[in-house]
């Protein structure tokens, strides 16, 4: 697949605004209406490993927030010493390689986000790396444990290792499908549906020391009351990242899944800013609906079709929908390319 080219470089011309990351876009024009960015002209082109693999991970950002080839990095630190320990950094940069075959999480993000991190040199902080380094790391140990146990763990339903099915359980009649995940209190309250309904005097008996909008000093404090309201929850992702597996193990594998749910460890569960979100558990077993087969079919497939269009064209105009950038959260924090999408310009301004 041909998508190397000549690149155009921009670097942010407003130091005041503290993002000093230098930006490229393929010259498409996108980003012509921002003014801050300046055209310096400097060929970028895409990193073209071997034939028909590209791997656009080339940066770490250090604490110093200069940018370092990562190779570099890995081979010797520029700094006085070591911001992590070397082996944290080789996992840090371990990014699936494309090979012309999407990956369900790739087809789960916005088309925009995987197409950009496809074709785009990017930078990540080894630092944003730790959940999902960590999040690794557990399901490793719970496959591991799972095969010691004799159960089905870590099962591809694809001949390129991908799409991993991370444990299954028969008893009887019933298969049941379960996906490891570690999540923070934030996507639990949308996951679980979880809401605010109201306030009520603080159970442990404390009250205000001082008076204010809050209430009288002496008086009970009030706390938040939660509740699990179903029509407010939201697991669209796992729900289709599970109905692929189940389709595909029925397909592929001649498995009939009867039963699908996530296990997830609450990141940030038991501390405060759990428990004020009413996100009390640090562990949830969150049962997911069977959805139809032709629903998830259809979803891939335009998903799948409008990456491909996307990296045949070598552009993409139509950035994440809200759901795919959780409310543009994502593109203000977590997005590794938002300097080559409209919107990250935007959210970032
Ligand atoms: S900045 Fe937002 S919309 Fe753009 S690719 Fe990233 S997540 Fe998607």
């Amino acid at each position: 697949m041909a998508i190397l080219g000549h690149t155009t470089n921009l670097v942010n011309a407003n130091p005041g605004h503290g993002k000093s990351w230098t930006a490229s876009t393929n010259g498409a024009g996108w980003l012509k209406p921002y003014a801050k960015w300046v055209v310096v002209n400097r060929p970028v082109g895409l990193i073209h490993q071997k034939i028909g693999r590209y791997k656009v991970l080339e940066w770490f950002k250090c604490p110093d927030k200069q940018l370092v080839r990562y190779q570099e990095c890995l081979s010797k630190c520029r700094m006085g010493g070591r911001c992590e320990p070397l082996p944290y950094l080789h996992l840090a940069a371990s990014e699936r390689e494309w090979t012309g075959i999407p990956s369900t999480t790739q087809l789960l993000n916005g088309t925009m986000l995987s197409f950009l991190k496809i074709t785009q040199p990017y930078a990540i902080d080894p630092d944003d790396m730790a959940f999902s380094i960590h999040g690794t790391l557990v399901h490793t140990q719970l496959e591991n444990k799972a095969k010691e146990l004799g159960m089905v763990a870590e099962l591809s339903t694809t001949f390129d290792g991908r799409n991993v099915v991370d444990l299954i359980e028969v008893d009887g009649e019933e298969v049941t499908l379960t996906d490891y995940k570690t999540w923070g209190s934030f996507r639990m309250v949308k996951v679980l549906g979880i809401v605010s309904v109201g306030k009520m005097p603080d159970p442990t008996g404390a009250v205000y020391k001082k008076s204010g909008a809050w209430g009288v000093a002496g008086s009970p404090k009030m706390v938040s009351v939660f509740q699990q309201v179903p029509q407010e929850a939201d697991s669209y992702e796992a729900e289709l990242q599970l109905n692929r597996y189940r389709i595909m193990l029925r397909q592929e594998v001649g498995i009939n899944v009867t039963r699908m749910r996530v296990h997830a460890i609450v990141r940030d569960g038991s501390l405060a800013v759990a428990t004020s979100r009413g996100v009390y558990r640090n562990t949830y077993l969150i049962p997911i609906r069977m959805l139809e087969d032709e629903v998830v079919a259809d979803y891939f497939s335009r998903k799948e079709m409008e990456l491909h269009d996307a990296l045949k064209r070598g552009g993409w105009t139509v950035p994440c929908n809200s759901q795919e950038c959780w409310d543009g959260r994502r593109c203000q924090d977590y997005c590794e390319v938002w300097n080559y999408c409209p919107k990250g310009l935007l959210e970032r301004r």
